[in-house]
């Protein structure tokens, strides 16, 4: 297990640190876990997301501005000091403008992992998710939840299903916002993003020691989020709940 908590960092324990591969199912059920429990949730990925559509707004994502004799890392840093991200009340605003319509788009897929590979970018983000689970319990869900983040969460899950189940999932985000995509291309999509996000240097996804496993593959979201119930719930009562 990896720790990052350095002395005098905040080290929330009322956590409920859920990782996994892409299309694992996680924020369906993470979402669906926090109101049940009446935890905040927090959607890490979209974080890198929304940084990601930033970086693409400002010209600035690691495929732009490779070339640069610095790989871009320079602009990449500008980039992120103008990028504001405000996660309170549940949803996520960058510089005041919700943006979850532009968080799924290929584009922003194509280029998240080279943006959550960034050091400087990880340590922005780490910052921010600690100081949410300093106001009061959540559901966290991400890659690195229990591994670097939340080392001491009280909680700690790793979902995962099968890649061609997580394909199937893909597809059927996509189709739901009407967007109609090859399993063949999103499995492609899906094992490449799984690549780099668990061969970067700072914190690669990786299933913690003491992590509740679930092989998902075949299960409802229904039966997933019941099953993490029970996990959590025993110790869960009498915690300081948090408006959903
Ligand atoms: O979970 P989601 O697919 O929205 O995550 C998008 C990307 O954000 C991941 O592929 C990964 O590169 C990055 N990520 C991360 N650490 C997290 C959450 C997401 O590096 N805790």
């Amino acid at each position: 297990m990896t720790e990052r908590l350095e002395p005098g960092e905040p080290n929330p324990t009322e956590v409920v640190a859920i990782d996994g591969p892409s299309g694992a199912g996680k924020s369906t059920v993470a979402r669906q876990l926090a109101q049940r429990l009446g935890f905040a949730f927090l959607d890490t990925g979209a974080m890198y997301r929304a940084v990601t559509w930033h970086f693409l707004q400002c010209g600035s994502a690691p495929a732009e501005c490779a070339a640069e004799p610095d790989g871009g890392q320079q602009r990449m840093r500008d980039a992120l000091a103008d990028a504001r991200l405000d996660l309170r009340g549940g949803r996520l605003l960058l510089n005041g403008r919700d943006v979850t319509a532009h968080l799924r788009t290929r584009e922003v897929e194509s280029q998240v992992s080279a943006v959550s590979a960034l050091s400087f970018v990880r340590a922005a983000m780490r910052d921010l998710q600690r100081g949410v689970a300093v106001a009061g319990p959540i559901v966290a869900e991400g890659r690195d939840m229990g591994s670097v983040v939340f080392p001491r969460a009280r909680w700690k899950v790793f979902l995962d299903a099968a890649p061609s189940e997580r394909a199937r999932r893909r597809c059927q985000d996509f189709a739901r916002q009407g967007r109609q995509v090859s399993e063949n291309d999103v499995l492609e999509e899906i094992l490449v993003r799984d690549r780099l996000d668990s061969t970067r240097s700072d914190a690669p996804l990786r299933q913690p020691a003491d992590a509740l496993y679930i092989d998902t593959t075949g299960l409802t979201t229904e039966v997933v989020v019941a099953r993490l119930f029970a996990y959590v719930r025993p110790e869960a009562d009498g915690l300081r709940q948090v408006a959903p």
